[in-house]
């Protein structure tokens, strides 16, 4: 019987402990979230952030953008942002339109407020195995999931599908900062199954409909990442749930299995950086 890696009930058991920390705060830390555009998801997604820091009783600031705003604009708000003592976090929802540099804009945010972990000083940090003021969110929140379940992965061969910046890259070095092996795949791997199937844990982080049943090693963990509307509008991942599930020790759902690792992520970074700021004072 295969293992459901839950995401919704380690989330709900990490922001409990999350809340009575905060408790004893006399000064609730502070989200700076900039919003560009209508995109849907992003919406959504920051909704979401919105909505999970405000039960935990930490302020969040949602600042939305047309989709027309100039580069200069945003580099302006980001620079008072990072002058502004009462802010502890910022995020940056991507994706940005076409007219503004993504890269720009996130290496203008202090790496002390960049509550994703994609400032240079902070990745650099983490290829060079210093450590960052926080992890990237969502590869953060796959490794507490998968500590939780007690899986290990020193020694073991992780594959990963997907090289994004937020995801597969940072993923990949943390993985061999704790001695996995790491094969990492894309658009242009040639074979995939025959990599994928080696992967003692198989981590799918694409958008589409990509890992089948013969693409997975019996009895090993797959995680999900991969977040998109079907055909019929429904949320799914690049996993084929249902045939995958019955081949694997572990596996993820979605949704229910990485995205809420994500939100918790973001919540524990901006108090990471809260703490940090206010140690610094002191
Ligand atoms: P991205 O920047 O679009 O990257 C997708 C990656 O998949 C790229 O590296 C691409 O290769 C690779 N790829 C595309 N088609 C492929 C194929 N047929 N075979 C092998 N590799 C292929 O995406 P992202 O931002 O990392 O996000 C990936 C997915 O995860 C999306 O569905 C996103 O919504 C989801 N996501 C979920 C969470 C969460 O909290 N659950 C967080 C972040 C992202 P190339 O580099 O060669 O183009």
């Amino acid at each position: 019987m295969t293992v459901i890696l839950d995401g919704k009930k380690l989330r709900d058991e990490l922001l409990e402990k999350l809340a009575v920390k905060l408790a004893s705060y006399p000064v609730m830390p502070k989200l700076a979230v900039i919003l560009v555009g209508d995109n849907p998801a992003s919406k959504i997604y920051v909704n979401n952030k919105k909505k999970t820091a405000e039960k935990l009783g930490i302020i969040s600031d949602v600042i939305n953008y047309p989709a027309t705003v100039s580069e200069n604009e945003l580099l302006e708000k980001i620079n008072e942002l990072n002058n502004d003592k009462a802010v502890n976090a910022i995020l940056v929802q991507l994706p940005l339109p076409e007219h503004i540099d993504k890269t720009k804009i996130i290496n203008a945010i202090s790496p002390i407020k960049d509550v994703d972990g994609f400032t240079p000083e902070n990745f650099g940090k983490l290829l060079t195995g210093e450590k960052p003021y926080v992890y990237p969110c969502t590869p953060k929140g796959i490794l507490l999931l998968l500590d939780k379940y007690g899986i290990e992965v020193d020694g073991k061969h992780v594959v990963i599908v997907g090289r994004s910046n937020i995801v597969g890259k940072p993923l990949a070095i943390m993985l061999l900062n704790r001695n996995a092996t790491v094969t990492i795949c894309h658009s242009h791997t040639k074979n995939l199954q025959e990599i994928t199937k080696t992967a003692d844990v198989l981590i799918s982080a694409v958008g589409e409909k990509l890992i089948e049943d013969n693409m997975v090693k019996i009895n090993g963990v797959v995680v999900d990442v991969g977040i998109f509307k079907d055909e019929t509008g429904k949320t799914r991942g690049d996993v084929d749930f249902a045939n995958v599930s019955s081949k694997t020790a572990f596996i993820t759902p979605v949704p229910g299995g990485v995205g809420p690792m994500t939100i918790t992520s973001l919540m524990l970074n901006t108090v990471e950086l809260f703490d940090i700021q206010n140690q610094k004072k002191s």
